[in-house]
């Protein structure tokens, strides 16, 4: 079995980064992905439900620093498992990602334009996972990656050719579960769900700064 890094001090990037490497989550970190999965913003999913769906397989985009075992969850969802995988992935394409580089992001987007039109598909996959290296190299929590995967959505759906409707935002996590095993999963992001609680915790911010 994994150990389990308890953190009650505040991490240094290069700590982050070396969780990162090692290939779990902390337990700080755990314990946001189990609120999340509480609070209906991470959910399960059958893969039937989506395989089927992605006409001609869809593209996923994904990050290149990830265990290698991301793409075979990956293949669950398609059968033609069209993939980008680049250093950051998703976050690429969100304008607020520190790490964000205007030429790069439309460049990719006009690629992946042009191999969804010769593949005859309109569904992406726009993944997000945690350790991821690239989000600690910038700080960025699993919260954080929510925010700029949305972010990547709109900037998709930006250009007329990617409907929203079409793109599917998922989260590979890679952990120690409470039963103290290894334990690996996509979730799918429900992004209403998402923003309610930005919203709800936004309105209890402004409530404070009142009283
Ligand atoms: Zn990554």
């Amino acid at each position: 079995m994994l150990p389990i890094r308890n953190h009650k001090q505040t991490k240094t990037t290069k700590e982050s980064m070396s969780e990162a490497i090692d290939g779990v989550i902390s337990a700080e970190e755990n314990t946001v992905v189990s609120q999340l999965k509480k609070d209906g913003i991470l959910q399960r999913f059958d893969p039937a439900t989506i395989f089927g769906i992605a006409k001609n397989g869809g593209v996923g985009v994904m990050c290149s620093d990830g265990d290698p075992d991301m793409f075979p969850y990956h293949t669950r969802l398609t059968h033609r498992p069209h993939c980008v995988r680049l250093f950051g992935g998703s976050l690429l394409f969100a304008p607020s990602f520190k790490g964000f580089n205007e030429a790069l992001a439309f460049g990719l987007l006009g690629n992946i334009r042009q191999g969804m039109t010769v593949k005859h598909t309109q569904t992406l996959f726009l993944y997000v996972h945690a350790p991821c290296g690239v989000a600690a190299m910038y700080g960025y929590g699993i919260e954080d990656q929510i925010k700029l995967a949305i972010e990547a959505m709109e900037f998709f759906a930006a250009d007329n050719f990617f409907r929203r409707n079409k793109i599917h935002l998922l989260f590979h996590v890679k952990r120690i579960n409470r039963a103290g095993a290894l334990e690996q999963n996509t979730y799918k992001i429900d992004v209403d769900a998402f923003l309610a609680k930005l919203k709800h915790e936004e309105g209890e911010r402004r409530g404070e700064a009142v009283a």
